[in-house]
C-alpha cells in the first residue's frame, strides 16, 4: 500500500542513514545477503489473478519482497508478492521501522467498518475502499509456524490492502 501523506512521524535527517536497512523481527534466509530489488508490476490483468498458497520453498520470494519494500520504503508501507511478479500468498508490512513478513495471511474476524482512501504502488492515484478498523488475522511466519494476532488502525488497513492483492483484488 502506498504511504498516505502525513502518515508517520517526520524523522530527523541523519546524514548517511538514508540507505540503512530497518531492523527485522525475523531473519529471512538470504541468498548470500544480496539484495534483490524487483521491478513493481503494474499490469492489472496479472494483478487480478489470485495467488497460490505459499510454502517453505517460497522463502526466497520473502527476501526479494523485503528488499523491494525497503527500496520503496519512503513511499510504501506494505507489499504483496504478486506486485513483484510472484503469485504466492506472501505479504510484507511495515510496523514503524520493522518489516513483518506474513505467509498465507487470513482474516478470521473483523469489526468497525469504515471508508478509507488508499493508494497503491502498482496503480496511479487513490481510491475509496471499505476497511475494518480492527481485525484478527492468522498467518505463517518465516519458520512456517502458525501465528494469530489482533491488528488495529493503520496496520490493520495495510494488511487488508495486501490480502486483497493475494486475492487478485485491486483497490
Ligand atoms: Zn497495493
Amino acid at each position: 500500500m502506498r504511504k498516505p501523506p502525513g502518515e508517520g512521524k517526520k524523522r530527523k535527517t541523519v546524514p548517511g542513514r538514508r540507505n540503512k536497512k530497518p531492523e527485522f523481527t525475523e531473519n529471512p534466509k538470504t541468498a548470500g545477503g544480496v539484495a534483490m530489488i524487483r521491478p513493481i508490476v503494474h499490469d492489472p490483468i496479472f494483478l487480478a489473478q489470485p495467488s497460490a498458497p505459499a510454502t517453505a520453498e517460497d522463502l526466497p520470494i520473502v527476501t526479494d519482497l523485503i528488499d523491494t519494500l525497503n527500496a520503496n520504503r519512503d513511499r510504501c508501507v506494505g507489499m504483496a508478492a504478486n506486485m513483484i511478479g510472484k503469485k504466492k500468498r506472501i505479504i510484507v508490512i511495515a510496523k514503524g521501522p520493522i518489516l513483518v513478513a506474513m505467509l498465507n495471511p487470513k482474516i478470521l474476524a473483523a469489526s468497525g467498518e469504515y471508508e478509507a482512501e488508499e493508494g497503491c504502488l502498482s496503480l496511479e492515484g487513490t481510491r475509496k475502499v471499505k476497511r475494518f478498523k480492527s481485525i484478527r488475522v492468522t498467518w505463517q511466519d518465516l519458520q512456517m509456524n502458525q501465528r494469530v494476532g489482533m491488528l488495529d488502525g493503520f496496520q490493520a488497513q495495510i494488511v487488508q490492502h495486501e490480502i486483497d492483492h493475494c486475492d487478485g483484488k485491486l483497490i
